[in-house]
């Protein structure tokens, strides 16, 4: 480490400690280690203030799909910001990249979804998706069609509503919910074998996860229930694969009751899953599907609802001003970014290549890693992957809370210059789309490394 970098390393940590509140930190074990400054990325590749290189297999949170660096995207922004740095798309007017972009997601969405409503997050798209439920049944004269019913552990965002949407017990804790939302049982197979203490058959636990909706509609009342809401594959929770009974079970109740379906797609859009949206994966056909994220790579923030035919016709033939939207709503920098990107995305046909070479890949190499005496379960499906730490993995026996076994996996995956995430003691993955073979081969040394030097400290 050079003199002048651990100067700049010392400047920015005391200027970020004395006065930046970070999301999701304990302020005062932060204040005590300081950050770690990231200074800056190429590719894969993530640089620290100290000159350090990271192999960064989060993607930044779930979003730098294309990777870092992608010229197109920074050229298609920096033209943008000259020629119109904002325009607003209320009082009936419009701009290029808004327009472009929302033909360009016609295009690579479902076939049966044909409009785009903007924000700049997937929280305010969570938001939007509430509103929008509402006005919905609203406009076909059953306002009392109010409740959304979500799942327990599930992440859709942190404002208000999004985090009451979410299943995130210690954000409810923080401020409680809003009204009209309900939580039933997340489809976690490996979870709930752990609880019980004996064998389950994950197909069956996987019918009646979906069943637990259904009972819910008629304790409710359908004449109650606006919609039902979920990631495709849980993202923030842990990277939860569902048992295959689960989607086509929960699919075949919203139908049967005609409550509307929503696919939160801010992590499993945009390649993630080997396919361009998670609801592909799964073939849900849903009637919302908010999207952030991977939209633009996570270049600069944007997000959005792409809303189904079905309910645009309501919205558009039958509802009025719809009394909702962003100063920011198809910020034209943000959405040119995003236009480039998914042209990006089409030119290098990523989606494809993840699916035919780079997820298999990835997801054979992934599961060697279940062969280390620390890893209960490997679960992963696309670019998606988690290795759950487990005490004893032949009789399913978790750490306890009080182990950090996952924290302290995180700490040695840094000092091997390897991004993990921990949540709880699931160590997840979500890295870039372009990653090569190779960079696989040294996620895996590094990860191996990492459990390895995980197993001594809780010796
Ligand atoms: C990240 C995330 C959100 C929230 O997006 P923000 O841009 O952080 O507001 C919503 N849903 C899911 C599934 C997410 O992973």
């Amino acid at each position: 480490m050079s003199q002048t970098k651990a100067v700049n390393t010392e400047k920015w940590q005391g200027l970020d400690g004395a006065h930046h509140l970070h999301p999701f930190t304990n302020p005062k074990e932060l204040k005590q280690q300081a950050a770690r400054i990231i200074e800056s990325a190429n590719g894969v590749y993530l640089t620290d203030s100290d000159g350090n290189d990271y192999l960064d297999m989060m993607a930044g949170l779930w979003c730098v799909n294309m990777g870092y660096g992608q010229k197109d995207i920074i050229a298609a922004a920096s033209a943008q910001i000259e020629q119109l740095p904002y325009y607003n798309a209320f009082f009936k007017t419009s701009h290029p990249p808004a327009a472009e972009l929302s033909g360009l997601l016609a295009e690579v969405t479902p076939a049966h979804m044909n409009h785009t409503f903007f924000t700049s997050s997937g929280s305010e798209a969570n938001d939007t998706v509430i509103r929008m439920a509402w006005r919905y049944w609203d406009v076909l004269g059953k306002p009392e069609k109010r409740v959304i019913i979500s799942r327990k552990n599930a992440y859709h965002g942190s404002t208000i509503a999004a985090s009451s949407l979410g299943g995130m017990e210690d954000m409810h804790k923080q401020g409680g919910i809003i009204p009209d939302i309900v939580h039933v049982e997340q489809p976690h197979w490996f979870a709930k074998r752990c609880e019980l203490g004996h064998d389950l058959d994950a197909n069956e636990f996987g019918r009646e996860v979906a069943q637990s909706i259904a009972d819910k509609i008629e304790e409710l009342g359908v004449d109650k229930v606006a919609a039902f809401i979920a990631e495709p594959i849980q993202g923030a929770g842990g990277v939860i694969v569902p048992p295959e009974t689960y989607w086509p079970e929960v699919k075949k109740i919203c139908d049967h009751y005609g409550i509307l379906l929503v696919a939160d797609e801010v992590i499993c859009g945009f390649g993630r899953t080997g396919h361009w949206f998670g609801t592909d994966l799964y073939d849900l056909k849903p009637d919302l599907m908010p999207i952030a994220k991977g939209l633009s790579s996570g270049y600069l923030p944007i997000g959005g609802v792409m809303v189904a035919d079905r309910v645009a016709d309501v919205l558009i033939n039958q509802g009025g001003e719809f009394n909702h939207g962003f100063t920011y709503s198809g910020h034209p920098v943000c959405a040119a970014a995003a236009v480039a990107n998914i042209k990006l995305m089409q030119k290098e046909n990523i989606v494809q290549k993840v699916h035919d070479e780079t997820a298999p890949y990835l997801q054979k190499r992934l599961r060697e890693l279940g062969e280390h005496a620390l890893v209960g379960q490997v679960r992963g499906v696309g670019m998606l992957g988690a290795l759950e730490l487990v005490k004893d993995k032949e009789n399913f026996i978790k750490f306890d809370k009080d182990d950090n076994v996952g924290t302290i996996c995180r700490t040695h995956s840094f000092d091997n210059h390897l991004i993990m995430r921990a949540v709880g003691d699931a160590m997840i993955i979500s890295p870039p789309l372009v990653l090569e073979k190779s960079e696989i081969d040294l996620f895996i040394e590094r990860a191996w490394k990492s459990l390895d030097l995980t197993q001594k400290d809780i010796k």
